[in-house]
């Protein structure tokens, strides 16, 4: 058998099911009603080092590989709040990586290492009201001033919006020239002109907050630009992966969960005379869902094996055949967790349509998968063109 976590990961593991099921799982609740968890929860992750367990120790983490963000992405999962997680992952898994790739000395103890901490929260502002999947089609623009750069634009969908200290900001530098006039700036949200317009309402995620962004002549330093100037939209490719891949973690261990409590359910409630899970029809519809999800399990930890490999022994970038893997991993995934969530909340029978049921929330909350970070249209695009169709 492949040994993917070894003694330290479990341990992290454990550290990280504690904070879950203390620390957070009480308030659940309380959060979802609220739109909103509160920002100690950062803080709390950060102190336990479980924001930064696989960044470098000289950027702020504990040196570990990957495996470390996959026991941190499973474990959150079980709270029942794709919405926490969501805000979590933002922090450490979405808004981040791209700064310890390509940033400064600077850049990493200003924004990085508190970000890690969770002193600082993060944002990934990519989205906009004109663009989504066409990244190369946004329109927040970052002309060059004199030493500074003054944004002018707006985004939307922002997680974490309505309260980043920054925002890890994709603009375009050179409106003229298409991919190759895309820069990634590190916004601080104090900048004036900068505004959060809306925050938004969802039908899933409550705890977490999603925000319409608008930016006013904000005059950021140069000295915010991450990498190079128009190479923005390439680390934002290699950016993605990362997301990709995290949310296909997250969404494994998701439907895991949802199935293990709805067998459980169908253990007590009995109908005609027995337990439901006793109908053979059930337990062969459960059994199919089990074997997807173990199939959907096994083919993002062989996404996570190549990319584990690539970024953290190798310390390459990430090739195309794992590019490949990484979204079909994230489209896969998508389409399983759906179908477990919606025969699952079926199990439930009239319970399952009742708002406060861990079922109701997480088929709600899983119905994002296939949308955010990517559309499965795009996965489907992505993997089309690496296989040269
Ligand atoms: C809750 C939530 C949180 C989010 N958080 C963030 C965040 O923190 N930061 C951020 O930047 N963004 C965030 N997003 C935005 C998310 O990444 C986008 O919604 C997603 O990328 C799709 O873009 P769009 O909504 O503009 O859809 P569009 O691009 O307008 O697409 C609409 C439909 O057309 C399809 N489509 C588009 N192009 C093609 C094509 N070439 N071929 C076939 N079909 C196509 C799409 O698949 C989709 O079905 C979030 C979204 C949500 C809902």
């Amino acid at each position: 058998m492949i040994q993917r976590f070894g003694e330290e990961h479990e341990a992290f593991r454990k550290t990280v099911r504690a904070f879950a099921d203390k620390e957070l799982a009480p308030h659940v609740d309380e959060w979802e009603r609220d739109e909103m968890f509160p920002d100690w929860v950062f803080k709390r992750a950060g102190e336990l080092g479980i924001l930064g367990a696989h960044y470098p120790e000289d950027h702020g983490g504990s040196g570990g590989d990957y495996w470390f963000s996959v026991a941190k992405g499973e474990e959150y999962l079980h709270i029942g709040s794709g919405g926490v997680a969501m805000g979590l992952l933002v922090q450490s898994d979405m808004a981040t990586p791209c700064i310890s790739d390509l940033g400064t000395r600077e850049q990493i103890e200003e924004f990085l290492v508190p970000a890690l901490r969770g002193e600082r929260i993060a944002a990934i502002g990519v989205s906009e009201p004109g663009a989504g999947s066409d990244v190369a089609g946004i329109s927040t623009v970052a002309r060059k001033v004199g030493g500074d750069y003054v944004v002018n634009g707006a985004k939307t969908y922002i997680t974490n919006g309505t309260r980043a200290s920054f925002i890890t900001l994709l603009c375009k530098t050179d409106p003229e020239a298409g991919y190759g006039g895309i820069s990634i700036l590190l916004f601080p949200t104090d900048t004036k002109g900068f505004s959060v317009a809306k925050k938004l309402k969802k039908i899933g995620n409550h705890a977490s907050d999603t925000a319409e962004l608008v930016f006013e002549d904000c005059r950021v330093p140069a000295r915010y630009l991450l990498g190079e100037e128009g190479k923005g939209f390439y680390y934002l490719m290699q950016n993605f992966q990362t997301e990709r891949l995290i949310a296909a973690v997250g969404a494994v261990a998701g439907s895991q969960a949802a199935l293990d409590r709805s067998v459980q359910y169908a253990r007590d409630r009995v109908a005609f005379g027995k337990p439901i899970l006793k109908r053979e029809v059930w337990q062969h519809r459960l059994v199919d869902l089990y074997t997807e999800v173990e199939a959907a399990r096994q083919l993002t930890y062989h996404a996570v094996d190549c990319y584990n490999h690539e970024r953290y022994v190798q310390r390459t970038q990430l090739s195309f055949d794992t590019v490949k893997k990484v979204s079909m991993a994230k489209l896969y995934v998508a389409e399983v967790a759906d179908k477990v969530m919606d025969e699952c909340l079926q199990l439930h029978g009239g319970m399952g349509y009742i708002e406060e049921t861990f079922i109701a929330r997480a088929w709600r909350d899983q119905r994002l998968l296939r949308i955010g970070g990517g559309t499965s249209e795009v996965m489907r695009y992505a993997i089309a063109k690496i296989l040269g169709f």
